[in-house]
This record gives structure tokens, C-alpha cells and sequence, in this order.
């Protein structure tokens, strides 16, 4: 039942309640080029991006002896931005409209997921301040030290812990492990069994709760407050999340330069991104934003019935069940009842918009995908794909674009889907997914 009454058009208050999809305008939306970015007290800015970014290059060369999947690429953990006008075509999307392109996150090495970025980055965060405070290294030294006997004794005395449903916890567990802390991913009992047993692979401890995961949770946070050998890394609340994601935007926009690809007064930039607790798409905007102003568009997606980060903005501390949603979605990635209220916080004057995508649509995208462009991405990570109908073919979609006087750039504009997950996904269970989708495609 519905409990709250959102600032919303009768009709999206309509379609959100019945599951429907939805686009929606941010209109606390700001046009500055530097806002002022504050959460939790402390204001970020590019320079935190920065530091991120200089964090990962500090750590690659561990990185390439500890991973060897990352030897060829110097330990950086980076994906590919592609073109996909296949893709395009099977979407419908006119070239009249701007060009369709892929953030490829959906192949990075080590996690699988775009949880690469802010999950290794806490990780890593967290075992720098060890090692600096124990002096085994100065921010300057090659940190292939970590790999040795005196760093692994360290940080073996420590555990990281973390609750997720899934490829937080495979990020987080795989590098813990992989830098000899002590790891513990506390999961519902419903978490994939593949994940499950990747990670005690990997040799870290997986923790299943029957009962309330949330309150599981909440006893393992504070099981880790009590404990100073224990690190919780918490999603809803983490800075150090939220910038390891940023570092992302550095490294796009070397890319977008590379590809030739403009963002500017005449070239809009629009980043659809799937959005579950949300530090990751808030991170990656946040980021971008530094870097482009008010040219690039971030929005974000989330499936109809868990559109958590929607509802945090129109009714702060209110979840998908108190407007009547149930949160079940196959889209595991995403399917959260309650947003990260310091994403939400960082997001109100950045955010452009948020769009809802059924479960279906999710799976035929997926599919097409596949088809078009012979690329495997799992359900979460293609919630992007419908990105640009909602934008180009909704009312509050063209009233977005009216507004901000981009009606005449779209020829010129970018489209940017990032793929989020999909490179660990067992392939009888893509295969199963993208059945589905052809069914639908049928
Ligand atoms: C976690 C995840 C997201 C969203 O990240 P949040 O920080 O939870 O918003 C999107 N796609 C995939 C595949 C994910 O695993």
C-alpha cells in the first residue's frame, strides 16, 4: 500500500506505483559548472577524484603481480568505451539523435562488475593506511612491498568485512583475500550459489543469513565498530566507495578525446547508468561532473520495481515499500529497497533524471545486445540500454530537453550506456537469460 505522496505528475505518480515506466526530470538540477559538492560534512571536489585515481596508479604494480589477468595492462583495471551502432540501429535510435556508445564495465577484470571500482578502491584505501602508519611504505615507494612477508603479516591480523547480495561482495572478498587480509562477505541466502563459491575459491569466508538480511547487516556493522581488527565496508555510507567510482570519469575522458568524441556547450554528453544504492552512478557523476559541468547528463536507471534512488529524491528516507513496490526484480545488481542517502545528497544538484525499465525490457535488451554486437552483459547491466527512448520519447523526457535548450544539439550529442556486470556470469546461466530474451524478441 501506499504511504507516501511524492512530488510527481499524476501520471508518473500513476506508473510508479503500478510498475510502469517512468521518466523523471531532476528539477533541483544545477547549470553551474562547479557546484559545491558536500556530504556528510566534507565537501569533495576533483581534486578527491584525483587522489582516487593516483590511489589505483600507486597500487598497479601490486595489482599486476597479484592479478595475473592485469600483467598485459600494467595493473590498471580499466574497461574499453565502444561504439555500438548495431546496437543503435536495434533500438531505434535516429542518428539524427546523437550517437550511441558503450562504457564496457561489463568485462573488467578481477570483479566482473563495475563494483572493480569502488570496492577495490576501499580495499585498497584501507590496506595504504596500514602499511603507511606500520612504515612499510611512504606514498612514493613501488608498493610491490605489499606483496612480501612483512605486509602479509599485517594485514593477515585484519579482517574486511562487507553484506552484499553479490558482486560488492566478490569485489571486495577477491581483493581482501588477494592482499592476505581475512575476508568475510555476509550474503542472503538467496545470493547466486556461483558467487558463493567463486569467493570461497578465493578462500573467503561466505556468511548466509535465512532471516532479515538487513538486520544481519546491521549486526555485522556493529560486530565491526566493537572489533578494531575489523574493517566494514559499508555501501550505503561510504566516501571511499563513492570516489573510487569517480576515478572512472579521468579515465573516460581520455577516452572520449581519443575517440574524438566532444562534450561541451554544443556537444551534450548523456551517461545512462544503473543505479541500485546508487555510490556507483553517483561516484561516475559526480566525477564527470567535475570534469563537464552542466554538459553532461547523467541519469540514472533503475528497475520499476526498485526505483530506490527515485524515490530517496522526491522523499528522503522513504523505500520502494512505502510507495507500494515490492523490490523484486531479476536485476540482482540493482535490486535495493533503500537508496545511499549520501549519494542522494551528492546527486541533488548534479542529477539530470531517472527512468524506471521493466524486467522484460531489461532481458530484450540483453538479447539484442548479444545479437547485434556479440557482447555478454548480465540483466542489472543492461537497464542503460533504454536510456534514450525514455529521454527522446517520453513527455518529461522532451520537456528536459526543451528546458535545457538541447532540442537543436542532438545530432551532435553522445549516448552513453554503461554496461555494468556480466563477465563472471556462469554461461548456462547467461544462456538462460538471453532465452528469455529472444522469446520476448520472438
Ligand atoms: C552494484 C551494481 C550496480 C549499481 O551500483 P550501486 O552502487 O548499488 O548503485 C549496477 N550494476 C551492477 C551490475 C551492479 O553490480
Amino acid at each position: 500500500m501506499q504511504t507516501v505522496t511524492l512530488p510527481l505528475s499524476p501520471q508518473q505518480q500513476s506508473d510508479l506505483g503500478t510498475a510502469r515506466p517512468l521518466f523523471w526530470a531532476n528539477p533541483q538540477r544545477s547549470e553551474d559548472a562547479a557546484v559545491a559538492t558536500v556530504v556528510e560534512g566534507r565537501g569533495i571536489s576533483l581534486a578527491d577524484v584525483r587522489g582516487a585515481q593516483a590511489r589505483f596508479q600507486r597500487f598497479a604494480p601490486l595489482l599486476a603481480q597479484l592479478f595475473p589477468e592485469l600483467q598485459a595492462e600494467a595493473g590498471r583495471i580499466e574497461s574499453a568505451l565502444v561504439a555500438v551502432p548495431d546496437m543503435q540501429r536495434a533500438l531505434e535510435i535516429p542518428s539524427s539523435q546523437g550517437s550511441l556508445w558503450i562504457k564496457a564495465d561489463h568485462s573488467l577484470p578481477v570483479a566482473g562488475s563495475i563494483k572493480a571500482r569502488g570496492g577495490i578502491h576501499e580495499v585498497l584505501e584501507f590496506a595504504e593506511s596500514l602499511a603507511l602508519e606500520h612504515g612499510l611504505v611512504t606514498l612514493d615507494d613501488d608498493y610491490s612491498v605489499l606483496a612480501e612477508a612483512p605486509a602479509r603479516a599485517l594485514f593477515s591480523r585484519y579482517q574486511v568485512a562487507v553484506g552484499s547480495t553479490g558482486n560488492l561482495g566478490l569485489s571486495i572478498g577477491v581483493m581482501a583475500s588477494a592482499l592476505g587480509f581475512r575476508a568475510a562477505v555476509h550474503m542472503s541466502a538467496d545470493a547466486k550459489e556461483w558467487k558463493k563459491a567463486r569467493l570461497r575459491a578465493r578462500g573467503v569466508e561466505v556468511v548466509e543469513h535465512t532471516g532479515d538480511y538487513a538486520s544481519a547487516v546491521a549486526a555485522g556493522r556493529r560486530n565491526a565498530d566493537a572489533d578494531p581488527y575489523c574493517y566494514f565496508v559499508d555501501d550505503e555510507r561510504s566516501l571511499s566507495l563513492m570516489l573510487g567510482y569517480s576515478a572512472a570519469a579521468l579515465h573516460l575522458q581520455a577516452q572520449l578525446e581519443a575517440a574524438g568524441l566532444r562534450v561541451d556547450a554544443s556537444h551534450p554528453l548523456f551517461v545512462y547508468l544503473p543505479c541500485g544504492v546508487g555510490g556507483a552512478p553517483a561516484g561516475i557523476a559526480f566525477g564527470l561532473r567535475q570534469l563537464y559541468g552542466p554538459h553532461v547528463h547523467p541519469i540514472f536507471a533503475e528497475p520499476t520495481q526498485s526505483p530506490c534512488f527515485l524515490v530517496e529524491m522526491l522523499a528522503p528516507g522513504a523505500s520502494v515499500y512505502d510507495v507500494g513496490l515490492t523490490n523484486r526484480t531479476e536485476a540482482d545488481g540493482l535490486a535495493v529497497p533503500q537508496a545511499s542517502e549520501l549519494a542522494a545528497q551528492a546527486m541533488r544538484p548534479l542529477l539530470a533524471g531517472v527512468y524506471t525499465v521493466p524486467d522484460d525490457r531489461l532481458f530484450a535488451d540483453l538479447h539484442r545486445l548479444r545479437e547485434t554486437e556479440g557482447m555478454r552483459i548480465e540483466p542489472s547491466a543492461a537497464a542503460g540500454f533504454s536510456g534514450p527512448g525514455m529521454l527522446l520519447g517520453t513527455d518529461a523526457g522532451r520537456a528536459y530537453l526543451k528546458q535545457h535548450k538541447l532540442e537543436a544539439l542532438m545530432p551532435d550529442a553522445t549516448h552513453l550506456v554503461w554496461t555494468t556486470g556480466g563477465l563472471f556470469v556462469p554461461p548456462e546461466e547467461y544462456a538462460r537469460f538471453a532465452e528469455r530474451g529472444a522469446a520476448l524478441a520472438a
